[in-house]
Formats: structure tokens, C-alpha cells, sequence
């Protein structure tokens, strides 16, 4: 999956974040950023791509039972030692299965792996997913920018009750922003 994907769909499932947690505007955004951090780049499973060489990509680090155990661990020691912080970790960790999710649908088979997706079966094997899009980036592409980013769009509008302009100014321009520095190409 492209990382305009990951990004997008980690913003769209923040703003829903937000809006179940009963957030404010202020800390609102800073969950769905969150949401999409864990989505996105280095603060997600794709943290693989900067350890070549030491682990596979899509390998352990988008295996489900490392993500679901990660982020109990980040959760619970947030709500222990820093309650104000337990919806941060929860934002991140929603972000994860976020990031697994995209994965599932647009990822195609890396090299070495047994499949197009997700390792379900051991951290490498067993690899499940639909490998959507596999005729390249092009359609991706054209569905995160004319699907995602419009119901992106409507839903913080909606949420933030800010006007259409700066709305598609603000999330157009951050995920730009943050597609460009987390990674190229498809993932
Ligand atoms: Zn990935």
C-alpha cells in the first residue's frame, strides 16, 4: 500500500477515534495524527523497512499476535504510570491494526514471503490478504485520492465542523507531508 494510503486511512479511522473517545477538537486531532502515526512509516509495522537486514518486511512486525500484544504492553503501562496518556497509546495502537488492515487489502507479495498480505500462521509464513490493485500503483493510487481523501474529507468536516476549503487544505497538505517523509514507493 501506497503511504498516502496508510496515512489517510489512519487519519479516517482517528477522526472516528476521536469522535468514540468524546474528544475535543484540540486533543481530537492529536488522536487521529496518532491513529495515523501508528499507520504510517517508522511508528508502524513498516519500522521493518529500517531494519533491513535484521527482520523480513511483513514479517513479525505485521504479524497480529506482535501487534496485539505491543500495543496491550504500550496501554498498559501508559494507564499505570501515565493515565492521562492511556488514549495516545490507544490512538497508536489503533493505528497498528490500522496499517495490518491496509495491508491485508493492497499488499502484494514481498520477496521470500508465501503470499500476497499478512503473515497469519507463524511471523513469516502463512501469508492471507486480497493483493488488490496488483496491476500496479496507478489504481491504488486513484482510490486513495478519489474514494479515501473525499470521506476523509467530509468526515473531519463534519467532525471539526470547519469550512470545506481549509479542511481540504489542512488534510491535503498533511498527507502530503507525511506520505513524503514516511517512505516510497508500495507497502
Ligand atoms: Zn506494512
Amino acid at each position: 500500500m501506497h503511504a498516502s494510503g496508510h496515512v489517510m486511512s489512519g487519519l479516517l479511522a482517528g477522526v472516528g477515534f476521536a469522535q468514540l473517545a468524546g474528544l475535543d477538537s484540540g486533543p481530537g486531532v492529536l488522536a487521529a495524527v496518532t491513529v495515523a502515526a501508528g499507520s504510517t512509516g517508522i511508528t508502524s509495522p513498516d519500522i521493518d523497512l529500517w531494519l533491513k537486514g535484521i527482520v523480513r518486511h511483513r514479517g513479525i512486525t505485521h504479524w497480529l499476535p506482535t501487534v496485539i500484544l505491543f500495543g496491550a504492553t504500550t496501554t498498559i503501562l501508559a494507564a499505570n504510570y501515565a493515565p492521562e496518556l492511556t488514549w495516545v497509546a490507544m490512538a497508536h495502537w489503533t493505528g497498528l491494526f490500522v496499517h495490518l488492515f491496509g495491508d491485508f487489502l493492497f499488499g502484494m507479495a514481498v520477496v521470500g514471503a508465501d503470499g500476497p498480505g499478512i503473515p497469519s500462521k507463524g511471523p513469516n509464513s502463512g501469508y492471507v490478504g486480497l493483493g488488490l490493485f496488483r496491476s500496479g500503483g496507478g489504481a491504488e493510487w486513484i482510490f486513495t485520492w478519489l474514494v479515501l481523501f473525499p470521506v476523509l474529507v467530509a468526515a473531519f468536516k463534519a467532525w471539526s465542523g470547519l469550512d470545506w476549503v481549509p479542511t481540504l487544505l489542512l488534510l491535503g497538505a498533511g498527507v502530503f507531508y507525511c506520505s513524503a517523509w514516511s517512505q516510497k514507493g508500495r507497502h
